[in-house]
Parts: structure tokens; C-alpha cells; sequence
């Protein structure tokens, strides 16, 4: 197998050749067919995640057909399209895993950062946290849900169930969650760099009900904003923008230090939530509804082995949507 290996934190993947994996008791081996590129993998490539397993495979937002089966695994078989997403294992024993909160495991590993992940020909998954996907949809569109979905729906959820929701950065996961957003009958406001008038076209054209320059107020008073952007000086704009009582949900794994601001925009009950991976529920949840949702993904496509090009252009806003290597 092929892999987009990250052997030293701050510099490039390499295009490396390793031996072909064998899955071991309860996992599947899965040849790749998309793997979507996520901020996430910025964060592991530049180190501002503590502890990953380097030398580590990134990606987390996998699609392929199990080409092996270890024993143990139940419900899969080869050829039998899946999704890996970001949460790879939980312990299943510490109080969260009991508690149905395995999102916030003791002793997770997680895809692309602590265990192997898709930029790569193959990849080992554990069976129970890979998503069977069916036969609808390409596997480019699909790989972007994986976690730019699934994050977002999660995002979505916390955010409550407001009908006005300002969406902060309109990159991968918010061009997915305001098409979500829309078919739940709600109203979207994007908000991005100040000046980036493509992207706010962009958001305009998946239905977004206004969208203007995260320095500006929106027209009216939002019940949510989740901020999907790294910057910690969103979080005081995106307070003064809700309403009383209203929520912001920090969806991303690595923020900006928050500067500090004045009490009153906190005051009045508004509250402010951070969110943390997923559960295999919001898997289940959100891959079931995806496919009547009419969700268009827009999707760059990179050949694996121009991995470190893909990110360099997530990391400049080169791109529209999400980027996907294919091998
Ligand atoms: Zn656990
Ligand atoms: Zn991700």
C-alpha cells in the first residue's frame, strides 16, 4: 500500500510505501476510494494537537469497500462500501462510554491522529465505528459528511432548535450544514472574512438568507451561531449577534485564544458550548437522513499524492467546499 505519511510535525507528508496491513480481531481492512481533507489535519500536521502517533497517516473523513474482514466482526462484508470517521475506538468502560457520551472517551483513538488514517491506499478500522453507506451517492460526495457533516450536525444539534442560525467561516462544514440548515426550514446567515464576497456568494447560492463579513451584525438578532472558524475573536461577535437566551456553539477542535470582552454579552442567558468529535449515533443519525436532505457537496478533487497541496490551498482559502483525495 501507498500512504501521505507525516514523519516529523511541521513538514510535509511524504508519499511513502508500507507493507499491507492485516486487520486484526474485530477490525476491517478497506481500500480507499475518497478521502476528504479537513482543518482537523492542519491542526495534527502543524502540532496543535497534543500527542499524535507519529509517524501517523492523517484523514478522517474516509470512504472505501472492505477488501478484508478479521475475525470477530459482526454485520460487514467485502465489498460492502463504509465510512470512517474521526472517532476510530472508545473504551466502552469509562463513566462517558457508560453514560452514552463516548464522544468525550477517556481512551478513544482517533482516525488520522492517533491511529492511521485515509490519506493512504488502505486503512485498518475498527468494524463497530466504520458506517455502512449504501450505494447512494459517489464516493467524493459522500467523504466530506464523514466529518465536515457529521461535526456540523452535531453543531447543529447543540445549537438547539432555534430557527435563525448564523453560521461563523464558510468552509467545508458550513457549505454541508447550511444546505441542512435549509431543509430543517430554517434560516441561514454566513458569515466570513471580511471582503471575501466570493465565498459569501457561494453561501448565498446554497441558501443562505444573508451573508456579509464576520465584522458586520446580521439584519436581525440570531436564535444560534455555530463558529466553524478557528478564531478566537469570533466568539464575542458571535455573542453580540444572538438574541437572549440564544447559543454559541464552537464546533472546532483548535481555537484562537478568546479575547476577553465585557459581561453583557453573555449576560441574559445566552450561552456559550464547545463541541467535541461524535458518537456513533450522530453517524447513524445523520447518514441516514443525508441522502433526503439532497445534500450537494462541492468537492476539489487532489490525487493522494498531492496531499500536502490540498492542504496548503485548505490553509489559504483556495477552494470552495471541501477538498477530496482520491488514490
Ligand atoms: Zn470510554
Ligand atoms: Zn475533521
Amino acid at each position: 500500500m501507498h500512504a501521505m505519511v507525516l514523519k516529523k510535525i511541521g513538514t510535509a507528508l511524504e508519499w511513502t510505501k508500507l507493507a499491507d496491513p492485516k486487520p486484526g480481531p474485530g477490525e476491517i481492512r478497506v481500500k480507499v476510494s475518497a478521502c476528504g481533507v479537513c482543518r482537523t489535519d492542519l491542526h495534527v500536521v502543524d502540532g496543535e494537537l497534543p500527542n499524535p502517533e507519529i509517524p501517523i497517516v492523517p484523514g478522517h473523513e474516509i470512504v472505501g469497500r472492505i477488501d478484508l474482514v478479521g475475525s470477530d466482526v459482526e454485520g460487514l462484508k467485502t465489498a460492502q462500501r463504509v465510512g470512517i470517521p474521526w472517532l476510530g475506538h472508545t473504551c466502552g468502560v469509562c463513566p462517558y462510554c457508560l453514560e452514552h457520551r463516548e464522544n468525550l472517551c477517556d481512551r478513544p483513538l482517533f482516525t488520522g491522529y492517533t491511529r492511521n488514517g485515509g490519506f493512504a491506499t488502505m486503512v485498518i478500522a475498527d468494524a463497530r465505528f466504520a458506517f455502512p453507506l449504501g450505494e447512494t451517492g459517489s464516493d467524493v460526495s459522500l467523504a466530506p459528511l464523514l466529518c465536515a457533516g457529521l461535526i456540523g450536525w452535531r453543531s447543529l444539534g447543540i445549537a438547539g432548535k432555534g430557527k435563525k442560525i448564523g453560521l461563523y467561516g464558510f468552509g467545508a462544514a458550513a457549505h454541508i450544514i447550511a444546505q441542512v440548515a435549509n431543509w430543517q426550514g430554517r434560516s441561514v446567515f454566513a458569515f466570513t472574512r471580511p471582503g471575501d464576497v466570493a465565498k459569501q456568494s457561494f453561501a448565498r447560492s446554497l441558501g443562505a438568507t444573508w451573508a456579509g463579513g464576520s465584522d458586520e451584525m446580521p439584519p436581525e438578532r440570531l436564535d444560534a451561531a455555530i463558529i466553524f472558524a478557528t478564531v478566537g475573536e469570533l466568539v464575542p461577535l458571535a455573542l453580540k449577534a444572538v438574541r437572549k437566551g440564544g447559543r454559541v456553539v464552537c464546533a472546532g477542535i483548535h481555537m484562537g485564544d478568546i479575547p476577553s470582552f465585557p459581561y453583557q454579552l453573555l449576560w441574559q442567558e445566552r450561552q456559550l458550548l464547545s463541541v467535541a468529535n461524535l458518537t456513533r449515533q450522530d453517524g447513524i443519525d445523520f447518514l441516514q437522513l443525508a441522502p433526503r436532505m439532497n445534500i450537494v457537496t462541492k468537492a476539489t478533487i487532489y490525487p493522494l499524492n498531492q496531499a500536502n497541496q490540498a492542504l496548503a490551498d485548505l490553509r489559504a482559502g483556495r477552494f470552495e467546499g471541501a477538498a477530496v483525495l482520491v488514490p
